[in-house]
């Protein structure tokens, strides 16, 4: 389970790691008396389960309450990379002088813990490792010994960060061992003009199969908002992603609909979505997820892969024509039907004479269609 910056900050607190007053508001109006608290001047952060808050425009200084008002109402209801905002942290103001990247984790390909820190905080920490990956110090710790006041002096030293991080570094350490935790991160970790080392924000990912030694986090689980689609899915009981392309996306079998991601990336175009309607593929949940994808602004073309099992092609195909009939399709639709009944399938669909729809009988070659529809759409 991933937490919201608000959570971690609060299991930091818990454990020793520095962090700065703050409330959390899912109102404009109480941002108010949040700033009045926190001394009239205020952070405003949104609270999604995404990175880059920052940068899309989630993160904004108030100078005082009436603007930490107008800064929490431009940022509640805005989506970062389809998380929609429903609360915003006010946190009291620092005056950064340096900022650092730390994070344990739990890295299964080496089979060891590590520490990764960095003296270039801050930023995208992905790009960090992309273009300067020298500036990233990667520190194995052995999980009998955790880490010590050696060990933190050892990564402390090795990423160029102030020897004030290392009683820092030891309290995230707890944070990751007493919480059971897979991942805790803190980008920034910020020296202030007054010589403090604070963590300024913080992404924690909580193992679920510990779940049960922490009746205490059960209050974590709060969902994120996410996407609107994604939650109009959710009530339909359809198991849908969205994603950054233009190619809605639709199969049978989660198998299935990830490689039609895979060949629709190969041919060029990116997918707007995973969308996996299942073994049913009835008319019903046909223009359910029809009505999804459509729903997407992004979407440019649509595409239908569908392999037929137990229910066999000419059901599914029945099942798009009804649907057709319930759905406005604006968008071109490629179908491609294969396995049992097949042709059956096609002639259904055929015999609808749909000018948007269209069939292909490979799926390479219905990738490459819906491609070459949605880049000219
Ligand atoms: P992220 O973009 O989602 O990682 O959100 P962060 O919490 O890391 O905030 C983004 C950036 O805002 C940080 O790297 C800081 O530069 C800046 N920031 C966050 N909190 C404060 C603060 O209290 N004071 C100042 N001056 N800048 C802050
Ligand atoms: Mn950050």
């Amino acid at each position: 389970m991933d937490l919201f910056e608000y959570q971690a900050r609060e299991l930091f607190a818990r454990h020793g790691v520095p962090v700065l007053d703050a409330y959390v508001v899912r109102d404009p109006a109480a941002a108010r008396e949040a700033a009045r608290r926190l001394g009239g001047r205020a952070v405003v952060k949104a609270q999604v389960k995404t990175g880059g808050r920052g940068k899309a425009g989630g993160v904004k200084l108030a100078a005082d309450p009436q603007e930490a008002v107008d800064r929490a109402a431009d940022i509640l209801g805005m989506d970062i990379k389809g998380h929609r905002v429903g609360a915003v942290m006010l946190a009291e103001p620092a005056a950064i002088e340096a900022e650092f990247y730390v994070s344990y984790l739990l890295d299964r390909t080496r089979r060891t813990f590590l520490a990764i820190a960095s003296s270039e905080g801050g930023v995208d920490i992905e790009e960090v490792a992309a273009t300067r990956p020298q500036a990233l110090a990667t520190v194995p710790i052995d999980p009998q010994e955790g880490v010590t006041e050696d060990k933190a002096r050892e990564i402390a030293a090795a990423a160029g960060l102030p020897p004030a991080a290392v009683p820092v570094l030891r309290a995230l350490w707890r944070v990751f061992v007493a919480e059971d935790a897979l991942l805790v991160e803190v980008n920034p970790l910020v020296r202030t003009a007054d010589g403090r080392i604070l963590a300024l924000d913080g992404k924690v990912t909580l193992d679920d199969n510990a779940r049960f030694r922490h009746p205490g986090h059960a209050g974590y689980d709060v969902a994120d908002e996410g996407d609107p689609l994604e939650a109009a899915a959710r009530a339909k009981n359809l198991n849908y992603v969205k994603l950054d392309g233009s190619v809605g996306i639709i199969g049978n079998g989660a198998g299935l609909v990830m490689s039609t991601l895979d060949v629709v990336a190969q041919c060029g175009a990116a997918p707007a979505n995973f969308l996996d309607i299942g073994g049913g593929a009835s008319a019903t949940i046909m223009a359910d997820g029809l009505g999804i994808v459509l729903g997407d602004p992004d979407v440019t073309a649509v595409f239908v892969n569908v392999f037929g099992g137990i229910t066999a092609c000419d059901a599914v195909a029945d099942g798009i024509v009804q649907a057709l009939a319930r759905v406005e399709l604006s968008k071109p639709l490629v179908v491609r039907l294969d396995g049992n009944n097949a042709e059956l399938g096609r002639t259904i669909l055929d015999a609808a004479r749909h000018p948007l729809v269209r069939q292909l009988d490979t799926m390479d070659g219905a990738a490459a269609k819906a491609a070459e529809l949605a880049t000219a759409g």
